[in-house]
C-alpha cells in the first residue's frame, strides 16, 4: 500500500474577491511522481503554493497535511527540510555564484550562522553535477542563460535532499536534451523513495510521470495514472480536444490535433 505524502482537504483560495481554487480534495501518494496539468489560469501554481504552505493563511481555507502532519504545525525549518520548492519564474540573488545559490538549499540543514559542513558541500556538488551546472559553479547567476540559470535553481532544490519535491514549470527554458536529463533525474528520485510533484505545461513530458492531476477553472477534474485511458480522455477534454494522446515509441505523447480546432468542428464534436 502506498502512503500519502501530501493530502489536501476542501481547499479553497481567493485573492481579493476572486475565487481561485474551489473545494479541492487531493491525495498525492508518497514514492511516486505526480504531474499537474491544465490550461493557463487553471490554478496550478496557486494549488502548488497552497500545498507548500506558501500562500498567506487568510487567503486559504481547508487543510493540508505533509507526511501525515498538519502543515501549519510543522516548524518552518523542519518543513523546509522535508519539502523542497522550485517556483515558476523564480528569481534569486543574481550576484551570488551558482555554487552559493545551490548552497541556499542547505540552509534548513545548517545551524544558525554556522558555516556549511562536509555534508552540505557534498550535497551541493552532487546536485550541481546532476543538473550539469558544476562547470559554471563560480559564475554569478546574472551571467547565465535562462536555461543554465534554471538548472542552478533546480540544483538548489535537489540540494535540499527533501522527501518531497514540488516544482512549478521546472522545464522553463531547458533545451530538449536537458529536459530528458530532468526526466531521468525525477525518475531516479522516485526510485530512491522520493515524492515528486511537478506542474508542467509540456503535456508529453507530464505524461512520463506516474500519476496526473488535471485541473481547470480552479478545480481538479481528474486524478489518475498517466497510462490510464480515463486520464487521456480528461486531458483531451480539458484542452478542448486540441490535443490527442497517442502511444508512440513505447511512450504516451500528446500531439496537436491541427484539423479540429475551428469552432464548427467543436460544435460537431459536442
Ligand atoms: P496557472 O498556474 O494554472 O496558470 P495560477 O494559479 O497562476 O494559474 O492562477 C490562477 C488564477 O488566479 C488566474 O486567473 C490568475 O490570474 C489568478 N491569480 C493568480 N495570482 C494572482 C494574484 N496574485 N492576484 C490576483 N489574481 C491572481
Ligand atoms: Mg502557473
Amino acid at each position: 500500500m502506498n502512503s500519502v505524502a501530501i493530502s489536501a482537504f476542501k481547499i479553497s483560495a481567493s485573492i481579493g474577491n476572486r475565487s481561485i481554487l474551489q473545494g479541492i480534495d487531493l491525495q498525492l501518494p508518497a514514492g511516486r511522481w505526480t504531474s499537474i496539468v491544465g490550461p493557463n489560469g487553471a490554478g496550478k501554481s496557486t494549488l502548488l503554493k497552497v500545498l507548500a504552505g506558501l500562500l498567506p493563511r487568510v487567503a486559504v481555507q481547508g487543510d493540508v497535511q505533509l507526511l501525515g502532519r498538519p502543515l501549519a504545525q510543522i516548524p518552518a525549518r523542519e518543513r523546509a527540510r522535508q519539502l523542497a520548492w522550485l517556483g515558476q519564474n523564480e528569481g534569486s540573488a543574481d550576484d551570488l555564484t551558482s555554487y552559493d545559490v545551490a548552497m541556499l538549499g542547505r540552509l534548513p540543514h545548517q545551524a544558525w550562522l554556522a558555516p556549511p559542513g562536509t555534508a552540505d558541500h557534498a550535497a551541493v556538488e552532487h546536485a550541481l553535477r546532476t543538473t550539469q551546472a558544476w562547470d559554471w559553479r563560480h559564475r554569478p547567476l546574472s551571467q547565465l542563460s535562462g536555461g543554465e540559470r534554471q538548472r542552478v535553481l533546480l540544483a538548489r532544490a535537489l540540494a535540499v535532499q527533501a522527501q518531497v519535491l514540488l516544482m512549478d514549470e521546472p522545464l522553463a527554458n531547458l533545451d530538449p536534451p536537458h529536459q530528458t536529463d530532468w526526466l531521468h533525474t525525477m525518475r531516479a528520485l522516485v526510485d530512491a523513495g522520493g515524492t515528486v510533484v511537478s506542474v508542467l505545461h509540456e503535456v508529453s513530458l507530464a505524461l512520463q510521470a506516474d500519476d496526473m492531476v488535471v485541473m481547470a477553472q480552479g478545480r481538479v477534474l481528474h486524478q489518475g495514472a498517466c497510462d490510464a485511458p480515463e486520464t487521456h480522455a480528461a486531458l483531451e477534454q480539458v484542452f478542448d480536444r486540441r490535443i490527442h494522446v497517442r502511444h508512440l515509441d513505447g511512450m504516451w505523447m500528446a500531439l496537436p490535433s491541427i484539423h479540429r480546432h475551428d469552432n464548427k468542428t467543436k460544435e460537431i464534436d459536442a
